[in-house]
């Protein structure tokens, strides 16, 4: 006699998915075949085969998260230094060592602060509440106001600033004010020195409510000069010295600035970094 566990058993194997188990079971066509409902040992079947549903998008789950860290997450975070050859090296002293300008806010930070009058938070709309701020800074506009700044870097900005600086002279560039920014620049910087040359907004032209920055503050030769900046306003006139870059808010996800570390390793060895930068398509 065979058991009615061997039939199921042996109903199951023939199918392939754990959903088409669940489903053949629960839709027998031939009805319960061991009584007049469903017996202990079919619930049990279909609670296996719901279980099996379970651990078949647990796997693919962890198939997904493997995948990701080994190769999406790498593929981001694996850009490799190479040393310079001698060639590259006499290259580089052919062209000269150019200067990077980096904005700050929405480039390499994003910062948000409770205004002290209105108590409205400002900048804070898309940070979850649970976030952890890098930096926690107290800035004072004036002697009766002082207003606590919570500072999240840009995911591997730190990465970042230590390879750039390798290749380019940094200078900061940042339409906000000295009091604030430069605070959080010190941190940034965290005593490597490689964030010495700064300019604020009093270095920033306004001619309406926006913003513009001018490149020759930082060098007149402008073959040798771009900025990196998140706000298209900054470099108006300066399009063909200009690198954009997505705003940052709020992204533990973030690689945009892994994403420029092959480019801006190239364009060192470039003589006029117009002729590369002002191939770029605007709309
Ligand atoms: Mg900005």
């Amino acid at each position: 006699m065979v058991s009615p566990l061997s039939t199921h058993s042996a109903h199951i194997e023939k199918l392939a998915s754990p959903d088409q188990m669940a489903y053949s079971l629960v839709h027998d066509p031939q009805g319960t075949p061991y009584g007049t409902g469903p017996t202990n040992t079919h619930r049990i079947l279909v609670l296996f085969a719901n279980l099996g549903n379970h651990f078949k998008h647990l796997f693919a789950h962890l198939l997904d998260k493997i995948y990701r860290s080994f190769f999406s997450g790498r593929a981001g975070d694996a850009y490799k230094e190479v040393p310079p050859s001698h060639a590259s090296l006499r290259r580089l002293q052919t062209v000269g060592r150019k200067t990077l300008v980096l904005d700050l806010d929405e480039t390499l930070v994003h910062s948000c602060y409770t205004d002290p009058e209105t108590q409205d938070q400002v900048g804070c709309g898309q940070i979850p509440e649970r976030a952890v701020p890098d930096y926690q800074i107290d800035v004072t506009i004036d002697a009766n106001s002082t207003i606590p700044f919570r500072v999240f870097k840009r995911p591997h900005v730190d990465k970042f600033l230590s390879l750039v600086s390798k290749w380019y002279d940094l200078v900061i560039y940042t339409a906000s004010l000295e009091v604030y920014a430069s605070k959080v620049v010190d941190l940034l910087d965290g005593g490597r020195e490689m964030l010495t040359r700064r300019l604020y907004r009093q270095h920033c032209h306004s001619t309406t409510a926006l913003f513009t920055k001018d490149l020759t503050l930082v060098s007149e030769d402008l073959r040798g000069v771009f900025i990196i900046d998140n706000s298209p306003n900054a470099y108006l006139y300066f399009p063909n010295n200009a690198l954009p870059i997505k705003s940052f808010i709020y992204d533990p996800d973030d690689k945009e600035l892994l994403k420029l570390l092959p480019f801006l390793d190239a364009l060192r060895f470039t003589k006029d970094v117009r002729s590369v930068l002002g191939r770029r398509v605007t709309s």
